[in-house]
């Protein structure tokens, strides 16, 4: 049985059906050693489970992993699944298709948005803006993330062809190069839950994209302080960015 605070949201749910596949222990390079909260993936004395918000959203994200991206501890897909109650998430695999998947993309209620970069997308494919959900017979965006490596990301794109039917959002230089600002980020390799959060600021709900933000910097600082063996600073710059949106203890 799992303990109360753990989630039980998909990404945990995908973690849990690959661990249960595995013949041998999952071993994360340069992670964390000991024993983890099953909840938040980090040690207990530097759980964040009490900060776990789950918000109600108009869009949905659509998580497709490669095969051993939902065990490693530094994906960051497990935080928007935290945050976002809305959250699916697959193993993505190139012969089969999971029926839940195609389910999902055919829900009337859904626009599916496939995330991908532009300069590898047929022109007549690509937007770069979300239709607005206002209306009875608006559809809600759906943002379809494939969620792996790099090269993995490239094989589940070309190699899927139920995502051929929708269109390609891509995120553009100047939303990414404001966003780079905003962050103060060097590099321009974006994490799953940083395009989400992008997603989401382009779907007009800037509030949880900022939560999004917020609450992988909370992540991150756990998550190094763990790994360095020093405890959590509860009066941090992301304990105080997170506290200053109100939003939970
Ligand atoms: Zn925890």
């Amino acid at each position: 049985m799992l303990p109360v605070l753990a989630p039980s949201h998909a990404v945990a749910r995908l973690r849990a059906a690959r661990l249960a596949r595995s013949s041998k222990p999952f071993l994360a390079r340069g992670g964390i050693k000991g024993a983890r909260c099953d909840g938040c993936r980090l040690v207990p004395s530097h759980c964040m489970c009490h900060l776990r918000p789950s918000l109600q959203t108009v869009s949905g994200m659509c998580l497709l992993m490669a095969d051993i991206e939902a065990l490693k501890p530094s994906n960051t897909g497990w935080l928007v699944a935290d945050v976002l109650a809305e959250t699916y998430a697959f193993g993505w695999a190139r012969t089969e298709t999971d029926p839940a998947l195609l389910a999902l993309l055919a829900d009337p209620q859904w626009q599916p948005y496939v995330v991908f970069p532009a300069e590898y997308v047929a022109p007549e494919r690509v937007v770069q803006a979300v239709q607005e959900a206002s209306g009875s017979s608006a559809k809600r965006p759906l943002f379809i993330l494939l969620d792996g490596t790099w090269p993995e990301a490239r094989k589940m794109f070309r190699k899927s062809p139920y995502l051929d039917l929708f269109p390609v959002l891509s995120l553009s230089p100047s939303q990414l190069s404001r966003y780079q600002l905003r962050r103060s980020r060097r590099d321009d390799h974006f994490c799953t839950s940083e395009v989400a959060a992008l997603c989401l600021e382009l779907a007009g709900e800037v509030l949880v994209a900022e939560t999004l933000d917020a609450y992988l910097d909370v992540y991150t600082h756990h998550y190094l302080r763990a790994k360095q063996q020093l405890p959590v600073q509860r009066e941090g710059p992301a304990s105080v960015r997170w506290c200053g949106l109100g939003l939970a203890a």
